[in-house]
């Protein structure tokens, strides 16, 4: 009796600690986020949660696809985060990348170019005009070249299908870039307000991605486009610093969600500017990886890889 007694002691409290142990195992949704199966006849957008092996930034990078399964990808992290960009992409089945664009040459945003082009079969590579003299920028033109992919430059007006139903409009930069005197030195800002500024539309639904403009030129697209800017959702500028998200561009896009890739908050008053302004706000280092799908009709289904464990950013 007393040993049954002991027995059932000894088993409530490895209840108890399993449970505690389960309690605290917060929820890893990775692969929820990266199961393809649901995706047919949606606009998807996944957002990775990247990280950096290396001194530089992880930087950006989002998978898309058309609701008739083309595939696109955004911008490419550092060299050291091709590892999650294709642990995602063979999550996802994709051998196939139609379109692979770079927002602007800034190595946490193209580091990955070479590495997908030699290891993917890529349909073409979309850039903006902008030519940018380092080494990692070299390196992916000259992968280009030996793999004989169709390199095509975008600009301002340009607008091409994402599949059958998506409509792709380039909003900036014009053509035509006028370099300093010598450039490229001190050329940050210079490259980062050269970012492709990019609107997917699907029916009711859009997607703009803002690369790392800078709010100087974000007021000049805002007081040119206005309402035209207006997008379910926003790929926020810059990785969410405060170099970026001016007033005017935040309200003329009026993001239902905004993202943010980067490996840290940025700045807690963007952030808030957002989540002030009724954006769902999300931000890819403390959200971990962010899908966001919509069948068209304006909704917009999100699901992000981690819950939220406190409120402290709000
Ligand atoms: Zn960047």
């Amino acid at each position: 009796m007393r040993y049954m007694r002991r027995l059932a002691l000894v088993l409530s409290v490895i209840l108890i600690l399993s449970i505690t142990v389960f309690a605290e195992q917060p929820a890893d949704r990775y692969d929820q986020i990266f199961d393809a199966t649901q995706d047919g006849g949606k606009l998807t957008a996944r957002f990775l949660k990247l990280t950096t092996r290396s001194d530089d930034k992880s930087g950006d990078s989002t998978i898309l696809t058309s609701p008739d399964g083309k595939v696109m990808v955004i911008d490419t992290g550092n060299p050291s985060t091709f590892l999650d960009i294709d642990n995602a992409l063979k999550a996802l089945g994709i051998t196939r990348i139609d379109y692979l664009v770079a927002s602007h040459p800034h190595v946490d945003h193209i580091g990955s170019m070479a590495q997908l082009i030699r290891a993917y079969e890529v349909g073409a590579v979309y850039t903006s005009e902008v030519e940018y003299p380092t080494s990692h920028y070299r390196n992916y033109m000259d992968a280009l070249a030996e793999k004989g992919t169709p390199h095509i430059t975008l600009a301002e007006g340009d607008t091409f299908m994402f599949g059958d139903d998506v409509l792709v409009e380039v909003l900036h930069p014009a053509s035509g870039i006028e370099y300093y005197e010598g450039y490229p030195d001190g050329s940050t800002q210079f490259i980062n307000n050269l970012s492709l500024l990019i609107k997917l539309t699907y029916k009711d639904s859009s997607f703009l991605f803002a690369g790392d403009l800078y709010t100087n030129a974000e007021r000049e697209i805002a007081a040119k486009y206005g309402e035209r800017l207006r997008s379910g959702v926003l790929k926020v500028p810059h990785h969410g610093a405060g170099t970026s998200s001016s007033k005017p561009f935040r309200e003329a896009v009026g993001a239902e969600v905004a993202v943010m890739m980067s490996d840290a908050i940025e700045e807690l008053r963007i952030y808030r500017n957002y989540s002030k302004a009724g954006s769902r706000t999300l931000i890819t280092s403390i959200d971990g990886a962010v899908l966001v799908a919509t069948t068209g009709d304006g909704e917009y289904t999100v699901l992000s890889q981690f819950d939220r464990v406190s409120d402290f950013l709000d």
